[in-house]
């Protein structure tokens, strides 16, 4: 054995006084609130305006506990002699946060961008059967989703820029304000003539 003996009574002490001269790290919640990162995953907001009813969310949730219910409604066309069209409306979109597990599945296939994290984590209940959130209190989380981060300066503009910068069909080529490149002179090539066999 290496190093003196010392007793481990001696050590414990040692330990204790060490500690004892630092900053205490308690949380003092409730009374001071955590100070989560932004991209904490607390409870899942429902945008309802931006959902389709294209129950991708529900299909991909590993827990199944995601409860979607609609129904098809038919819109006038918007000028005479158009289509009608048909759209679904959201009757019902519910999430159990008993069976969650708070992958981000949902939020991650979401196409149209109708799901968010928020970092709100206080909906404890004392009966299981109240962590069933309907689209009521989903869409209600909205006002504690963070605004999202600012984009990067040195990032591709969004595609939507893009092609808003386009010149409208039959305006000239190559964008608004910009001129052709001018192009290379064309060669020619002499015509070779074959002559005919006077044989
Ligand atoms: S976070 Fe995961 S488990 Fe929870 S509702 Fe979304 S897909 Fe389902
Ligand atoms: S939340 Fe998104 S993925 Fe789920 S049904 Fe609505 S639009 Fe579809």
């Amino acid at each position: 054995m290496t190093g003196p003996r010392v007793p481990g009574v001696l050590k414990g002490l040692a330990t204790t006084a060490r500690t004892a001269l630092r900053p205490a790290h308690t949380s003092e919640y409730p009374d001071v609130p955590p100070d989560l990162p932004p991209r904490s995953r607390g409870v899942i907001a429902l945008l309802e305006e931006n959902c389709t009813s294209c129950m991708l969310c529900a299909r991909e949730c590993p827990d199944w506990c995601i409860h979607i219910d609609s129904h098809k409604e038919t819109v006038p066309a918007p000028a005479p002699g158009g289509r009608e069209r048909q759209r679904n409306v959201l009757d019902r979109f519910a999430i159990d946060f008993s069976l969650c597990m708070y992958c981000g599945i949902c939020i991650e296939v979401c196409p149209f961008d109708a799901l968010f994290w928020s970092p709100q984590f206080e909906y404890a209940e004392t009966d299981i059967r109240d962590l069933l959130h309907e689209k009521e209190r989903l869409g209600g989380w909205m006002a504690s989703v963070p605004a999202p981060p600012a984009l990067d300066e040195r990032a591709a503009p969004p595609a939507e820029e893009t092609a808003a910068s386009r010149p409208a069909r039959g305006g000239p080529r190559g964008g608004a304000g910009r001129t052709p490149p001018a192009r290379p002179p064309r060669t020619v090539r002499p015509r070779v003539v074959e002559s005919e066999d006077p044989s």
